[in-house]
């Protein structure tokens, strides 16, 4: 993967994670903080900390702002300092801006001062669990859109040592088996004669009502 440069702004709980994640990915991640406490706890997993009030453009400018591929700016409840720090970011022309909302309002204004990508944590860690609570035997999903999902899914036991053919997924269950994840490893675009083995897991696209029966298949 090719070494990008992060900046990561407000190193809280949610903060400490994407910059955790990014550095242990083998990126560059500029951690940034208007405590001095955050900052020296950063030093041990980021690559560089500073202090600054990302409020104040100088403060910006002299860390080379523009030069990161992209900023999350992850500051919790001080919704004014979040809302003037991408819109600094973005008049100083950093091309990709994150930022964390912590409700509805604030992320309108998040995207009317530019924002590139607003995350509303709370809200989709909650649908994620109620999904979960729906569909028991879904591990993980990517939204494509309003209607359609792909899902991974545990299969059921009584699915084990029958091929996808056998099965007839796509006809039965208006669902497709796009990979199947076995051990670890990962079976790309299956053919119809492969057998499912009993703790495999089923990537499957489909419409969300059709992946939720699916998915609850006892
Ligand atoms: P979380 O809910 O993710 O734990 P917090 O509210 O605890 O979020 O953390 C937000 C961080 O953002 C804090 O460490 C705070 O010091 C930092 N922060 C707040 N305002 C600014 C600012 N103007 N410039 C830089 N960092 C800021």
């Amino acid at each position: 993967m090719a070494k990008r440069q992060y900046a990561v702004i407000g190193l809280g709980r949610f903060g400490v994670s994407v910059a955790r994640r990014l550095q242990e990915a083998g990126q560059e991640v500029l951690g940034m903080d208007v405590n001095e406490e955050r900052v020296d706890e950063a030093v041990s997993y980021v690559t560089h900390a500073v202090v600054a009030d990302t409020t104040e453009e100088k403060a910006l400018i002299s860390v080379g702002i523009r030069n990161f591929d992209c900023v999350i700016v992850a500051i919790g409840n001080d919704m004014q300092s979040s809302i003037l720090t991408v819109l600094l970011l973005k008049e100083l022309g950093v091309k990709k801006v994150i930022a964390k909302a912590l409700g509805k309002n604030h992320g309108q204004v998040l995207d009317k001062v530019g924002a590139d990508w607003i995350i509303y944590p709370e809200r989709d860690m909650g649908e994620r669990v109620a999904n979960q609570l729906l569909s028991p035997n879904m591990l993980n999903y990517i939204e494509l859109s309003k209607e359609y999902n792909i899902e991974e899914i545990i299969v059921p036991s009584w699915m084990a040592e029958k091929s996808l053919r056998d099965l007839d997924i796509r006809a039965k269950y208006n669902v497709s088996v796009i990979a199947i994840v076995r051990d670890g490893n990962i079976i790309i675009s299956p053919s119809p004669d492969q057998n499912i083995h009993n703790g495999d897991l089923l990537v499957v696209i489909g419409n969300r009502e059709d992946l939720a029966d699916f998915s609850n298949l006892e």
